[in-house]
């Protein structure tokens, strides 16, 4: 069915043309004739299954026209960066019409927000910390409101968000609709969706225990002293033309990427210690192809769109298998293809175990066919030199999004890598940083 058949006016129709959508997804399917009749909705699903257009088209649709007389929809957001994004998403989709938006989140000065918020905004995405601040002190108010959405629910309760989450809804009118989306539905989680919804239609799709069947996956074992050695040795085998690289610790990505940078690689780091404008920089810098490698915390992993990761490494293993779903959803997503390696070392037998239960399947080991795994650590050692085209970098920009054609985890086993396998080029997808805001407001 395409997407002018559900029932969303011309003007979000042409939003959605402009993004460079055709078809919808299955949770959009799904989900935006519910959110269109008004009801109350359970939606889990993976990051990256276009989640966010599934609640945002349908409720910018029942918002219709700009009102001055303060936020009709709230979304909440676990981080500050998902916020972001979402309010990039509601602007995007909203291009042709005259509501607003405004994101709230902390890490910035609260001057240019508080004022957003005075002049009349129909739509609030926020982080819960930030968000309490402006209720408590009455800028905000939530009387207009009619649609409350809680995204990535799961996550938020993780980052210790309950008790705000909780005093947040009950501050929110009770006639209202109410949408909840999370990755997994534990029972925790179904206590607050209890608390918060309604007779709510569920919508689950892909369930978040399944790695995206287009990335390639595998495990690469090593000891502790020379991990970093194998980080360097993949990379340079790899053709790759962005790679996330997640740290289980901000000292290790930090430490991760002042090596990565006396190697020559252009490296951006995401962590929770980092001011919000290096944050965003980091970010931006990745998506527009300036870095080549961002170094993050799990803070990344949660839905951040960056389209076009070709490659994620898990440097250090995820302190629970949850996280490997998401670390590596992080690549292959929305029909892309992608290859994820992780490292791992000897004493790792009991997480590599609980991943592979988690997602019911095995992982293969691999071997770096060339890399010698028992010489001393070149840690400290001259840096090997590594030629980066500028431009390469240039065409990155400027290509279409697309699997590099580079190397598939299961040809580092290969003395002679096989050719790219044919047929995994994927349909470009327009970069979410470089659309045009259109007439949505920013003021
Ligand atoms: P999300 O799960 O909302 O984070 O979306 C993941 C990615 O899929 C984003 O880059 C979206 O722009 C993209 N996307 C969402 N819906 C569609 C669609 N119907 N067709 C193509 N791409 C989409």
């Amino acid at each position: 069915m395409p997407f002018s058949q559900l029932g969303l006016p011309p003007a979000l129709l042409n939003g959605v043309k402009a993004m460079g959508y055709t078809d919808p997804t299955p949770i959009q399917l799904r989900a935006i004739p519910v959110v269109l009749g008004g009801g109350d909705l359970i939606g889990s699903a993976q990051t990256g299954t276009g989640k966010t257009a599934a609640f945002a088209l349908p409720v910018l649709a029942r918002l219709g026209k700009h009102e001055a007389r303060g936020p009709r929809v709230l979304v909440l957001e676990p981080t500050r960066e998902l916020a972001a994004q979402v309010e990039t998403a509601f602007r995007d989709f909203g291009r042709f019409t005259d509501l607003r938006a405004t994101v709230v989140h902390g890490g910035v000065g609260y001057g240019r927000q508080r004022s957003e918020i005075q002049a009349g905004t129909d739509v609030v995405i926020a982080t819960p910390g930030r968000l309490m601040d402006f209720l408590q002190e009455r800028t905000l108010r939530l009387d207009a409101l009619k649609i409350l959405i809680l995204d990535e629910v799961d996550r938020m309760l993780d980052m210790g968000f309950v008790k705000d989450v909780k005093k947040i809804i009950g501050m929110c009118p009770r006639e209202r609709q109410t949408l909840f989306f999370s990755a997994t539905i534990p029972p925790e989680i179904e206590d607050v969706a209890r608390f918060a919804l309604r007779n709510p239609a569920r919508v689950e799709i892909g369930v978040a225990r399944t790695v995206t069947q287009s990335v390639s996956h595998a495990f690469y074992p090593v000891s502790q002293i020379k991990k970093f050695d194998l980080l360097i040795a993949l990379l340079e085998k790899t053709d790759f033309h962005s790679c996330l690289i997640f740290s289980r610790t901000k000292h290790g990505a930090d430490k991760i990427a002042r090596k990565l940078k006396a190697a020559n690689h252009s490296v951006a780091v995401l962590h929770a210690n980092r001011s919000q404008s290096q944050r965003v920089e980091a970010l931006e810098g990745f998506k527009s192809g300036k870095y080549e490698v961002m170094v993050a915390t799990d803070i990344a992993a949660r839905g951040i769109d960056v389209a076009g990761v070709s490659h994620v490494i898990n440097y250090d293993i995820p302190a629970n298998p949850e996280d490997y779903v998401h670390r590596i959803g992080r690549t292959g997503r929305a029909q892309a293809v992608g290859d994820a390696f992780t490292l791992t070392t000897p004493e790792q037998a009991g997480e590599i175990r609980s991943i592979e239960r988690f997602i019911g399947q095995k992982v293969p080991q691999l071997k770096l066919e060339g890399f010698n795994y028992h010489s001393a650590p070149s840690i400290g050692a001259a840096a090997p030199q590594r030629y980066v085209d500028p431009r390469r970098a240039q065409q990155q920009q400027r290509a279409p999004q697309g699997h590099s054609g580079g190397a598939h985890p299961r040809q580092f086993q290969a003395q002679a890598p096989h050719p790219a396998p044919q047929g995994q080029g994927h349909p470009a997808r327009p970069r979410s940083g470089g659309l045009s805001r259109g007439t949505w407001h920013r003021r």
